[in-house]
């Protein structure tokens, strides 16, 4: 499989997030899906801007909301909360870039429903080369034969691996 095919939007948002959790995440050890946060995600994902959504999935990308605006093709992501919007952001623009790598030029949006909010989120060279920086690092870490050391971040307490990590 080509390497880079291994990274996609949720390890980009994971190494953002937790070095550690990209490893977990990319090696298939799942967190406990009965985590009320992952339930809450889930719920917000299905309920929220119905009329709008629609989906898209492809290769390494599972896009919120993909639709054509004034021939603009604008995609977006919900996310419960703006608390990790710099992250959300991080993952957007991933998607943007990779869409771009294709011949599609998108712009973005984040929609955080609950907060009833939107912002738009566009691609400059500055993030391009950073996310080329983030996709080698990513598949430099997943190639990792232990996964880094847990390390207490604030994340830690609603995080579905936290009892795997310091129970
Ligand atoms: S509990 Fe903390 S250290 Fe462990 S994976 Fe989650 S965020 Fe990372």
């Amino acid at each position: 499989m080509d390497e880079e095919a291994r990274v996609n939007g949720t390890l980009i948002w994971y190494y953002n997030v937790c070095k550690r959790e990209a490893w977990l995440m990319s090696h298939s050890i799942t967190p406990d899906e009965s985590d009320s946060n992952v339930e809450i995600g889930r719920f917000i994902h299905e309920k929220s801007y119905k009329r709008e959504m629609k989906e898209v999935s492809t290769g390494n990308m599972k896009i919120d909301i993909f639709r054509k605006e004034h021939g603009q093709i604008v995609i977006g992501e919900l996310k419960k909360s703006s608390k990790f919007k710099n992250i959300a952001i991080w993952q957007l623009k991933y998607y943007m870039y990779e869409l771009e790598k294709e011949g599609v030029k998108a712009t973005g949006e984040l929609l955080f429903p609950e907060e009833k909010r939107k912002e738009s989120v566009s691609l400059t060279d500055e993030d391009r080369i950073n996310l080329n920086n983030q996709i080698r690092e990513i598949i430099k870490l997943i190639y990792q034969s232990e996964p880094p050391e847990p390390i207490k971040i604030a994340f830690c307490k609603n995080c579905a691996y936290a009892e795997f990590c310091w129970a």
